[in-house]
């Protein structure tokens, strides 16, 4: 090590001015960046970002942090994704709210781990109180829950307790028959292994893919997961599903779980929870509600009726970075039966003996080490209030209801399903384009968008046929804004289609 090499700046009570000057420095920066955005992202071409990426030397620092930052504005920041612009409309991701992302840069400098008390104190108590507000807020009473890295790993963990709990024998108890208290210990598994091989998850082919992936990692076999047949809407439809645990019990193999999904992430629409609960009381099964994209509808002034039955399921996951317009990352699971989390609790002598005293978060999570993501929704809630996130959503809403009909009456559009949510499933199908033209389009159409920057839209298969797809999470974007959006669609449909008969004409031509 030669004697110019930079010192590892690091952040002590003596680096605070340090720290106002290069984090104040990088806020200037970004300020300016997100005030000039005009389209969604930029028209740089994949390669040229690949080579500007490949073209920096990691082991040749620039030695200062000041330097660091200005090179992240020019090559991160400059040619980032923006979920604010109103061009944006591919996928499930919002803009977020202020004071949460103000509560992430405390977050950055405190940087709390959430696993024990003696790690977080207070942020244990606050993240437990937002929990609680949001286990109240879907229905659960004496509920409990624990933030997660997002849905992905919430419908994990939810299959997880399920699994845990159909091979052991109480429905609360903990696998040797004791029964874990909220902020009590739990106790470990030690029953032996069940066979997993005849465990049966019921969801539909809308459910989420983490749902199959869970099922994957949870050690069941490919058949378990198996697809409940839906109405023409794509929702489950109850009398299947009772159908279909039938089936699963004649066949021997035990229905471990039902996974409803209120608001698929395709169609954004909405199993029918309460005729579900009934089935799953019935027949004695968990009940998993996927509200990772619908959860926003819980505090919607207008529309919290289309979540009416959430209340029975055992377990609930809800994305907060979806529709509660939080950054990434913040979700949680949410439990009806606070000892039910207790069935995946493990215990180390060094962070969480069986006999610890003090309040813990870590027996409750997949994760040790746990973000404090808890506390930029606290923040929010804070700010704003339940009601203006509920709002925002229904705001939302409306717009996708406006850009729906526009869809619907369009010549050239043809809009393939309807929605409960925000999602807007169409296809360039103007009369005299066949069927077999306008699906070899979809891709077309979403990859020359991406590489132009101005609209970005993704694309999807419905029913067997691709079609493109806006996913509006954006309550500041107007209808007309997303309308001017669809025309630029439509444009470059278009031109595509223009270039392609040229080019089947002229190599027509060639060959004849
Ligand atoms: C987005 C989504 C998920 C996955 O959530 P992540 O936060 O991306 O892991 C699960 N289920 C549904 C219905 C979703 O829309």
């Amino acid at each position: 090590m030669n004697s110019d090499t930079p010192l590892l700046e690091i952040l002590t009570s003596d680096a605070a001015d340090r720290y106002r000057v290069v984090v104040g420095g990088a806020v200037d920066r970004t300020a300016e960046r997100l005030a000039g955005v005009v389209s969604p992202t930029t028209d740089t071409p994949a390669a040229v970002l690949r080579d500007r990426v490949a073209g920096v030397d990691l082991d040749r620092p620039l030695g200062s942090a000041d330097a660091a930052l200005a090179e992240v504005d020019d090559l991160f920041t400059a040619e980032a994704v923006w979920f604010h612009d109103p061009g944006y409309l591919a996928h499930l991701n919002c803009p977020v709210a202020v004071p949460a992302v103000a509560a992430e840069a405390v977050l950055a400098v405190v940087n709390p781990s959430v696993d024990t008390w003696d790690q977080s104190r207070i942020g244990t108590e606050i993240e437990r109180r937002v929990v609680r507000w949001a286990a109240e807020t879907v229905g659960f009473p004496t509920g409990d829950g624990i933030f997660t890295s997002g849905g992905t790993q919430s419908n994990l963990h939810a299959l997880l307790l399920a699994r845990q709990a159909a091979t052991s024998d109480g429905r609360t108890a903990t696998p040797d028959g004791r029964t874990a208290a909220a902020d009590g210990p739990a106790v470990a598994s030690t029953r032996r292994v069940p066979v997993l091989d005849d465990l049966v998850v019921l969801a539909t082919a809308s459910s989420h893919f983490s749902v199959r992936k869970s099922a994957m990692l949870l050690g069941l076999p490919e058949r378990a997961v198996v697809d409940v047949a839906t109405d023409a809407a794509g929702r489950m439809r109850p009398d299947a599903l009772a159908h279909a645990i039938a089936d699963v019990r004649r066949e021997g193999r035990t229905p471990m779980a039902v996974v409803a999904t209120a608001g698929t992430t395709d169609r954004g629409c909405i199993d029918p929870l309460e005729p579900i609960a009934d089935v799953c009381d019935l027949e004695d099964v968990w009940l998993h509600v996927d509200a990772a994209y619908g959860c926003g509808l819980l505090v919607s002034p207008t529309r919290r009726g289309l979540l009416d039955g959430i209340e029975r399921a055992r377990t609930v996951t809800a994305d907060f970075h979806k529709s509660f317009f939080q950054p990434v990352s913040s979700s949680a699971l949410l439990v009806r039966d606070p000892a039910d989390l207790g069935l995946a609790a493990w215990h180390a002598d060094y962070l969480n003996p069986e006999d610890a005293d003090e309040p813990n978060q870590v027996d409750k999570s997949l994760q040790t080490t746990r973000r404090f993501d808890a506390l930029k929704l606290w923040t929010t809630l804070r700010a704003s209030g339940a009601d203006a996130i509920g709002r925002a959503f229904d705001t939302v809403l409306d717009v996708t209801e406006r850009v729906h009909d526009h869809v619907a009456g369009h010549a050239d559009l043809e809009l393939v399903a309807p929605t409960q949510l925000s999602t807007v499933l169409f296809r360039w199908q103007p009369e005299g384009v066949s069927e077999a033209e306008a699906d070899a389009l979809v891709a077309p159409i979403r990859a020359a968008l991406l590489a132009e920057g101005r609209v970005l839209v993704a694309k999807t298969v419905v029913d067997g046929r691709p079609c493109n797809k806006l996913t509006l999470l954006n309550p500041s974007t107007s209808a007309e804004q997303v309308v001017s959006a669809l025309d630029h669609v439509v444009a470059t449909a278009e031109r595509l289609h223009a270039a392609r008969a040229t080019h089947t004409t002229s190599t027509t031509g060639a060959t004849r």
